[in-house]
């Protein structure tokens, strides 16, 4: 199973994510986790794309088309894989399909700008394994530690209120142009490959909208 899991940045991507690759065994890629964990481990992709990051914009598309090239050449993508947060561009997705990579599912998690201002500015993530929580709606067992690891949690800086707002505009002007291009595509270059397409309110609790989105899906 591929699926492609879409949303402006909070509308929970990363916590559906989990469950989604847990449920159907299939790796869990997360480009912002990858570039994020190259950060951390001070790598020069790390160092080239901190800034990027930190402001909120989005890193070239030759790198990020290079780094899921490599991603999904690995042998664990060969049964499937669930993509979050790549493509973002019009030419990231024209980069898969030039390889023949289809998808099977594009999970659209719908929320307004209000909401996920909201969200993010509540959100809190462990640097190391980039699970997140939310201090209201999905608050970790011990406040501000990581449920596994036990680590102390951070707030990204891309997170903080004014970059949000900076993050949901590249959103509206750079990825969500997408839904059209995957629309104009399915009845040309996905034609023989068609990609079913869901849109899921993301308003709740997370087990909430999970469960919305297991209805939509097939049963393992
Ligand atoms: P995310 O955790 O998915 O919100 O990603 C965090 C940041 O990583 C984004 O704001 C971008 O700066 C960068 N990033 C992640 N994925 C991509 C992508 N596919 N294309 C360009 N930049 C990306």
């Amino acid at each position: 199973m591929r699926i492609l899991l879409f949303g402006c940045p909070g509308a929970g991507k990363g916590t559906q994510a989990t469950f989604i690759a847990t449920r159907y065994h299939i790796p869990h890629i997360s480009t912002g986790n990858m570039l994020r964990e190259a950060i951390t481990s001070g790598t020069p992709l790390g160092k080239q794309v901190k800034e990027i990051i930190d402001a909120g914009r989005l890193v070239s598309d030759d790198i990020m088309i290079q780094l899921i090239q490599q991603r999904l050449s690995l042998t664990d993508c060969a049964d499937g894989f669930l993509l979050d947060g790549f493509p973002r561009t019009i030419p990231q997705a024209q980069a898969l399909l030039n390889q023949h990579i289809y998808m099977d599912y594009l999970i659209n998690i719908a929320v307004s700008e209000k909401e996920v201002i909201r969200r993010i500015s509540g959100r809190r993530v462990d640097p190391e394994s980039g699970r997140s929580y939310h201090v209201e709606f999905n608050p970790p067992k011990i406040p501000d530690h990581d449920d596994i690891s036990g680590k102390r949690l951070i707030q990204r800086e891309d997170d903080k209120e004014e970059t949000v707002r900076h993050r949901l505009v590249v959103y509206y002007e750079q990825t969500k142009p997408l839904l059209d291009f995957y629309q104009a595509a399915a009845t040309t270059l996905l034609a023989q490959h068609p990609m079913h397409y869901l849109e899921v309110n993301g308003y709740g609790g997370v087990e909430e909208v999970r469960d919305r989105i297991f209805a939509e899906l097939p049963v393992e």
